[in-house]
């Protein structure tokens, strides 16, 4: 048996079944889970066990779980995913403009559920530090690198002379790598709280953008459409100590 004090994720879902299999998947996986089943237990669980990652489904007997979402943020960061049946993009927009930290639509493959809790682990040990930019001051996944301190973009090490717009678009994302990112939350942070919100900007520079890094535009490794959400920059998996 390990010594190695497990992670505890915390499970909110009223639906039995689903609840058994997030339960057995997560607990397979390595993790101390936890589970509720509507919502004031929820809350009442996480003040009382302090979970490391907790995994919402929206439609509670008792509230609403961007209701969770909203309470939890006034006091803690701990990463929350939304697990969720709805299909609407305004309910998944909601969610992550309201503070969760992903969302995984039903239903999903446990490869894909325990990739998304992993992410958030991570982002959650690494929030203060921003450890995914490196000390060079750029942020690389695959042959993209992203230099914050020349201000460019660079595809196999070749400038792709990126608009002073299009670089703050995928500077904002590689901050934030392997989270998707609303539309909403992209136009106030690029251009201020009172910017109109159309989303047809973000398209016509992210068209441009795909057309300078990706080698198929329709088809990207970088940065991924969220339809209806916003987008998503791919992550630097590989591990790296130096
Ligand atoms: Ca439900």
């Amino acid at each position: 048996m390990s010594n190695k004090i497990l992670q505890k994720i915390l499970i909110i879902e009223d639906d039995p079944g689903i609840l058994n299999y997030l339960k057995t998947t997560v607990s397979a996986a390595g993790y101390d889970t936890i589970t509720a089943t509507d919502g004031n237990l929820a809350l009442h669980m996480i003040t009382s066990h302090c979970p490391d990652c907790i995994l919402l489904d929206l439609g509670l007997p008792d509230m609403d779980g961007s209701d969770i979402i909203t309470s939890v943020r006034k006091w803690t960061l701990t990463p929350i995913i939304v697990i969720s049946a709805r299909n609407s993009d305004e309910d998944k927009a909601a969610a992550l403009d309201s503070g969760a930290d992903d969302y995984i639509t039903k239903p999903f493959s446990s490869i894909e559920l325990l990739a998304r809790i992993r992410t958030a682990l991570r982002h959650s040990l690494t929030a203060s530090g921003n450890k995914e930019i490196g000390i060079d001051g750029c942020y690389h996944v695959g042959e993209l690198e992203i230099d914050y301190k020349k201000l460019r973009v660079c595809v196999r090490g070749e400038d792709v002379h990126l608009t002073p717009n299009e670089f703050r678009i995928v500077a904002l994302l590689g901050k934030h790598p392997g989270r998707v990112l609303t539309y909403k939350s992209m136009l106030r942070e690029l251009w201020g709280p009172s910017a109109p919100m159309d989303n047809k900007i973000l398209r016509v520079h992210m068209a441009s953008i795909r057309r300078k890094i990706e080698d198929d535009p329709t088809n990207p490794r970088y940065i991924f459409t969220e339809v209806g959400v916003g987008y998503r920059i791919a992550e630097n998996t590989q591990e790296t100590d130096d």
